[in-house]
């Protein structure tokens, strides 16, 4: 007998990727059927594959059902379940991407209003100015594969797409290892995923088993299919997943290599030649063009369509392209080889320059230059005072991905590794080897910059549904971070073992984080010293002078630092919890945010007496938290001593 799950579907956001793909995972870990049904929209989409998932067009409030039908039915009911009401709830972030000002709030500069140039206005994507000779290219459409009216035997044509797709698989994957730019990996990911979709590989099946055509006609239809569903949907995250599956699809049919080389699918699925610096000009861009793209000679992108959260436009920002987008038929408004501006900071597009507008943005761009230039040897200085007083300067991560760029923007180690983040947005714990896996890559980036992974503190505002915590009425001063490691021993022990195993490949240090006491210490030290000897019993390298800190981020710790001091080797002050504290003023509560003021004398007072009892019990101290970030108050910090922000 089957089982159902009835629902109102809760996500203000809709059901878009990242929902779709968690829930896809635990699906596909039964044999039994899952099938998702929106008794809104009428459509019934296949559990087991995220894109029919995002395609079942569902929206905050809409009756839904998930029918489990096979022998493991009840298991997958539990498991579905627990998820449905514990952890989608917490899934409804917005999209990647950044918000860029529409071309109505752009601010034209005056010498534009007084020149009255011929230019355009868009989105501006990615940021900065470039100026350049225009390239228009033929803008991709996945077209029809053309026929050859061969007789079509069915089993040929399964066994092709399958060799097809085995063949994107490899050259994604082969792709991915050699990139090193971590949005360039993620979208990469995001087309390995799309390729090998239950729901994709089947349509595709299915037209060739019911049309008997051929493999090529079935996977264009299959890309028209989902095209279709995804381009009614009301999320803008969700439309611009488009081009994905058409550029996907396009590299499928080329694969096949049938005979379509002539058509635009092929010419798009293969690299646009640049062979000098040029404004690239084209109606829309595929990712996996813009991948094959050789940035050298790209110094600026015009789209007509994209949005600025497509995945194109995710590139371009990540390797500092300047990106105008949103301008109806650009391509067709400008000509070949005429000079072109692409201003990304205010999203216009200025062709043929006079002297006057060409004498601006020389000026703008020289201003430009001269920035990064100034800053540029900053960039892998070791970071000191004008009078050589050094002060390490380091990122806080929450995830491995962004380590590049810290590292790219001169960060000297990181931090805070905030660990939290690896246990969040999933339906499980992660095991030790998943940690172990993670701690270890970063700390592998990393080198011998030092790395400092926070142990688990979650609770007050970064809850973990699986973890099923109590309701509190005070969650930041209930039961939070190393509160509760004692009730959940087996999760703590195997992310000591996991941080720990990852110390033998860097210069790792431990960081535990909300400590209000010396009992507190001595406990977490107690906890890391039984990690150490089982692995040391199991025969697994770690590093056993691995360094251990606290965060200073609970007011009572500070009059406890003499004796702590003998315990541990550092310590960060977490200003966003300390002020949080000390002011008495939820840190989440906007009503009261005046009150976390850092220029505030008694706080000033109180980091003073952090600094003075660390370092007069002989070890350093750093800070994080918002305000170690803001430029205004770096001369307080450098004054107050602090050894690391
Ligand atoms: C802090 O409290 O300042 C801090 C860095 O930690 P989190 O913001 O993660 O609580
Ligand atoms: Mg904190």
């Amino acid at each position: 007998m089957a089982r159902q799950i009835a629902f109102k579907f809760p996500l203000v956001h809709g059901l878009h990727a990242r929902p779709a793909s968690l829930f896809q995972e635990i699906a596909r870990r039964f044999s039994a059927s899952v099938s998702w049904e929106n008794d809104r929209s009428n459509n019934r989409a296949d559990g087991k594959s995220a894109l029919s998932l995002i395609a079942s067009d569902t929206w905050k409030d809409d009756p839904c059902r998930v029918v489990i039908d096979g022998v493991d039915e009840l298991e997958a009911e539990e498991a579905l379940k627990q998820f449905l009401e514990n952890e989608f709830p917490g899934l409804d972030e917005t999209p990647p991407g950044i918000t860029f000002p529409d071309a109505q709030e752009i601010k034209i500069p005056r010498v534009i209003k007084k020149e009255k140039p011929l230019h355009f206005a868009g989105a501006g994507a990615s940021r900065g100015i470039a100026r350049a000779p225009v390239f228009v290219f033929d803008s991709f459409h996945l077209e029809p594969p053309v026929e050859t009216f061969e007789t079509v035997i069915v089993e040929k044509e399964i066994r092709a797409v399958q060799e097809a797709v085995n063949n994107l698989v490899r050259e994604l994957s082969e792709t991915m290892a050699l990139s090193q730019n971590s949005i360039e990996k993620d979208i990469l990911n995001a087309h390995l995923a799309i390729v090998q979709d239950k729901a994709y590989l089947e349509k595709i099946h299915e037209y060739i088993v019911s049309w008997e055509c051929s493999a090529a006609k079935a996977v264009f239809e299959t890309a028209q299919y989902f095209a279709a569903i995804l381009q009614s949907r009301k999320s803008l995250y969700i439309r611009q997943r488009l081009a994905d599956i058409k550029d996907i699809s396009a590299r499928v049919i080329v694969s096949l290599n049938c005979g379509c080389k002539a058509s635009s699918t092929a010419a798009a699925a293969s690299a646009i030649p640049l062979t000098e610096p040029v404004i690239l000009i084209t109606e829309n861009l595929l990712p996996s063009q813009f991948i094959l793209l050789d940035k050298t000679h790209l110094r600026g992108l015009v789209l007509s369509e994209a949005g600025t959260i497509s995945h194109s436009v995710i590139l371009a920002r990540a390797f500092n392209i300047p990106t105008v987008t949103g301008i109806e038929n650009i391509h067709k408004k400008v000509h070949p080889g005429e000079e072109l501006i692409v201003d990304g900071d205010r999203g216009l597009v200025i062709p043929a320059p006079n002297k006057t507008l060409s004498r601006f943005y020389d000026l703008e761009m020289a201003k430009q230059r001269r920035i990064s230039e100034k800053n540029a040897p900053f960039i892998s200085a070791p970071g000191a005072t004008a009078d050589g007083k050094k002060i390490e300067v380091a990122a806080n991560i929450g995830s491995v991905a962004e380590m590049e760029s810290a590292f790219l923007n001169g960060a000297e180690g990181i931090g805070l590794f905030r660990s939290e983040w690896v246990f969040m947005n999933r339906s499980t714990a992660p095991t030790e080897e998943e940690q172990f896996d993670i701690y270890s890559m970063a700390a592998l980036i990393a080198g011998k910059e030092p790395l400092i992974i926070r142990t688990l503190d979650i609770g007050g505002d970064k809850p973990i549904p699986y973890l099923d915590l109590p309701n509190e009425d005070n969650p930041f001063l209930g039961y939070r971070a190393i509160r509760l490691y004692d009730d959940f021993n087996d999760l703590i022990t195997a992310q000591l073992r996991a941080i720990l195993r990852a110390s033998a490949w860097g210069n790792l240090k431990i960081m535990f984080p909300m400590v209000s006491c010396m009992e507190e210490v001595l406990a977490l030290k107690k906890r890391l010293k039984n990690a150490m000897l089982d692995l040391e019993k199991e025969g697994v390298p770690f590093n056993p002078g691995v360094e251990t800190g606290i965060m200073v981020e609970i007011p009572s710790i500070v009059f406890a630092l003499e004796k702590i001091c003998r315990e541990v080797d550092f310590f960060s002050v977490g200003s966003n919890d300390l002020a949080q504290y000390f002011f008495a003023a939820d840190r989440a509560n906007p009503v009261v945010s005046y009150l976390h003021n850092p220029f505030y004398p008694s706080f000033l007072r109180l980091l003073k007496k952090i600094v003075s009892g660390v370092h007069a019990g002989g070890k350093w101290v750093g800070l994080c938290g918002e305000i170690a970030g803001n430029i205004d108050c770096l001369p307080l910090w450098v004054g107050l001593g602090f050894d690391v922000i």
